[in-house]
């Protein structure tokens, strides 16, 4: 029934309404099987709604959901190949870390020798070999989060789902959570479908992105795809920051009519190009921004590197020129929501 082209989930025309509200307005999505893949979207846009179909844990009002082929629908979140790690993973607290982790096994019924065996495993994929006998109280955030993690994985499930798992942890574990999640990922071999709002942490992580705008999905593809070539305004303001350009403005700076977007470190502040006034000089560690009031209207931001002394280039008040090179424009095609392309 399964070969190396079905897909580990497939979700079609997958809709969910709580009374009024369309939490999830029609979802087709094909995840491939070792995916890495993320559901990135500002808070409310039915991220965790779809999440919670794929465990089974909310029933759609219509729609279907398939993993490995199998239409599973209908079935009970024990019938389904999948674990989910929520952000507020709870350990149990009077329990040792080996102990949590064997929890679900021991529940099914697994011997102990072999629970022993297998948790020993999981610890040692999350990097936490030696750490069973102690309590989560004597572990830091990030070590909670693995154990967590473990004992989602402790039963090799086709399918984790995460959603939102790093969201508690402050921003340096974070990051280097980001990487460690990759690496384990890649280590144990299982589709991970990873929630987030944090467009560092999708771009980061995945193979691939969908990008969430009230209950649909507005882009699916790489992180460079969606960054580099965003399919909407939303999609281009939502994953980093893009200058977006309309009406007279984009007449004026590009000759025709349309919606232009340029990622502000493709625009260089240089002695000819579109002329404008700068309005604000924010220094940024790494970079230094500059918001610029363009003669044409509307504001453009430049990003550029403090590659030398970080002492910014122009001050505010500047009058000074933009230039960026015609491949690095982005046209936008017109706002079609029905057509977001899967
Ligand atoms: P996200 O995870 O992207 O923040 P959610 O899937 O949690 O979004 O929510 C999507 C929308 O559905 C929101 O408007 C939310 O308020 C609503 N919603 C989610 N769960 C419920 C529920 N159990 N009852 C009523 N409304 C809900
Ligand atoms: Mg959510």
């Amino acid at each position: 029934m399964t070969d190396a082209t079905t897909p580990a989930i497939r979700l079609t025309g997958l809709r969910k309404s709580f009374g009024a509200v369309d939490a999830v307005a029609g979802v087709d999505l094909e995840i491939a099987d070792g995916e890495f893949f993320s559901m990135l979207g500002p808070s409310g846009s039915g991220k965790t709604t779809v999440l919670r179909m794929i465990a089974g844990f909310e029933l759609p009002t219509a729609g279907s959901v398939f993993l490995s082929g199998q239409d599973v629908t209908r079935l009970a979140p024990f019938e389904r190949d999948v674990n989910t790690v929520f952000q507020d993973y709870a350990l149990f607290p009077h329990m040792t870390v080996q102990e949590n982790v064997e929890y679900g096994l021991k529940v099914r019924g697994v011997a102990r020798a072999a629970r022993r065996a297998q948790a020993q495993e999981a610890l040692a994929s999350v990097r936490l070999e030696g750490y069973g006998r102690r309590k989560p109280s004597a572990m830091s955030g990030g070590q909670r989060q693995r154990v967590a993690l473990a004992r989602a994985l402790v039963n090799r499930p086709r399918v984790l789902l995460l959603d939102e798992p790093l969201g508690a942890l402050d921003r340096k574990l974070r990051e280097q959570m980001q990487v460690e999640l990759k690496q384990i990922q890649r280590d144990v071999g299982i589709t991970f479908v990873f929630v987030t709002h944090d467009q560092d942490e999708a771009l980061t992580m995945s193979d691939r992105v969908a990008v969430f705008e009230s209950g649909r999905i507005a882009q699916v593809g790489t992180p460079e795809e969606v960054y580099e070539r965003p399919a909407s305004p939303f999609v281009a303001g939502f994953v980093g920051t893009s200058n977006v350009f309309t009406g007279d403005t984009a007449r004026s700076l590009f000759a025709r009519d349309g919606v232009f977007s340029i990622r502000p470190e493709k625009i260089d502040i240089s002695s000819d190009g579109a002329p404008g006034v700068v309005a604000e000089v924010v220094y940024a560690g790494p970079v230094t921004r500059y918001v610029v009031d363009l003669d044409a209207g509307s504001r453009a931001v430049v990003v550029s590197q403090n590659r030398h002394n970080g002492s910014p280039l122009v001050a505010r008040g500047d009058r000074v020129h933009l230039s960026w090179h015609d491949e690095h424009v982005v046209e936008i095609p017109p706002v079609a929501k029905e057509t977001a392309d899967a």
